[in-house]
């Protein structure tokens, strides 16, 4: 065995392998095993760099980091499954928003405060704080102003914000504000830090369709709207699965800036199916948490499968992902959350959300009682 490969392996016993780590976000990440798949090797790779850039062998070679750009419609899963891998690596997570960058225009504050983030998450530790994964949403709303993109109205120089980023996620040594004139001064070097750009890119689906026609208009082409889109209708969610870099220029990010992200990967939209199975498999499925709230009370919630499904064509017609599902969920079971204690004291031992009231045909659900 060569001798960069016996420091790696005995230095990195516990490093999760790309497998582990996919079927880990599994568990709590419904689908989007594309998305999933690219993340675990990114993730394993930017581990495996800094293990490499801080010694073993080939010390002149320094692996350059690969940030991930990844793109999706919106509440699809994107920054659920970078939390999820932090999580099972147990580093530093922090998220923010490419859009607060836009509007405080001035980018250097900003770096400061994700370091400070970054700090809190990892309980003041530097060296832990240096090898978090920082998540950037909304990283589409800082592209440049185009022709091609008529979707972003903002008159922002997003130009000179990606250059900003830019600095950040290559890697800068950002000094945090003392907190008295006398206090140790802290810094946090940003090289080794994952970032995870997000984003839903609107219109970038038009872009790549009318390259793939070869040039011509994007005839028939259309974002999927309030009907449903079945498993078998592909299209749509291959068009995000199509982007490269050219698309991500065409859209306005700078050439730089595509080159800092050399990992591009994309979440697919949520069928109706998938949005039942998001609402019932994972460990911490939204049926499952009022289950417990409701089972603090010795109450038994149920959902009848119709209702799933009703609440998952309602979320559909939203446009907004698994994200309207909880919404939905809380204003449905309002009333009932209202009672509760006095139902239970009453003798409902169980509580079954029905079809009928999930398309609004009923305004309760149905109670069970236990049997005098
Ligand atoms: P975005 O893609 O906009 O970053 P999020 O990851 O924030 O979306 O998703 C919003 C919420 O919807 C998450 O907190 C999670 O509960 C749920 N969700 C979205 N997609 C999935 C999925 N594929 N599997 C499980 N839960 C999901």
């Amino acid at each position: 065995m060569a001798q960069a490969q016996r420091d790696f392996k005995s230095a990195n016993q516990d490093l999760h392998t790309p497998r582990q780590i996919f079927n880990a976000t599994g568990e709590l990440v419904i689908g989007q095993e594309r998305a999933r798949r690219v993340m675990a090797v990114a993730v394993y790779n930017h581990y495996k760099r800094l293990s490499h850039n801080s010694g073993g062998g080939y010390k002149d070679v320094e692996i350059e980091k690969s940030n991930v750009l990844l793109l999706g419609p919106t509440g699809t899963g994107k920054t659920h499954m970078t939390r999820a891998i932090a999580r099972l690596l147990d580093v530093p997570f922090v998220q923010i928003d490419a859009t607060a960058l836009t509007e405080a225009g001035y980018v250097g504050e900003d770096v400061e405060s994700i370091a400070v983030k970054l700090l809190a998450e990892a309980d003041n530790n530097k060296d832990r704080a240096e090898r978090g994964i920082v998540y950037i949403d909304e990283i589409d709303k800082i592209a440049r102003k185009s022709q091609e993109n008529v979707s972003i109205t903002r008159d922002v120089s997003g130009e000179g914000v990606q250059q900003g980023l830019l600095k950040m996620i290559e890697g800068t040594v950002c000094s945090l504000p003392q907190k008295t004139p006398h206090a140790l001064k802290q810094e946090v070097d940003t090289r080794n830090v994952l970032f995870i750009c997000g984003g839903a890119f609107s219109g970038i689906e038009s872009i790549v369709a009318r390259r793939l026609s070869t040039g011509g208009p994007a005839m028939g082409f259309a974002r999927p709207g309030a009907a449903a889109v079945n498993d078998n209708d592909s299209s749509k969610e291959n068009l995000y699965a199509q982007v490269l870099p050219e698309d991500l220029l065409k859209f306005g990010m700078i050439p730089e800036f595509v080159g800092r992200l050399p990992m591009i990967t994309s979440t697919d939209y949520l069928t109706t199916e998938t949005m039942v199975k998001i609402m019932t498999e994972p460990k911490d499925a939204l049926t499952r948490q009022f289950d417990i709230l409701f089972g603090m009370e010795g109450v038994k919630l149920k959902f009848e499968p119709g209702a799933l499904s009703a609440i998952a064509d309602q979320a559909f017609e939203r446009g907004t992902g698994a994200r309207g599902l909880r919404s939905i969920v809380e204003a449905m079971l309002l009333d009932t959350m209202f009672d509760l204690p006095e139902l239970a004291q009453d003798g409902v031992a169980g509580v079954i959300v029905t079809e009928d009231m999930a398309r609004g045909k009923t305004k309760l659900p149905e109670y069970l009682r236990i049997q005098p």
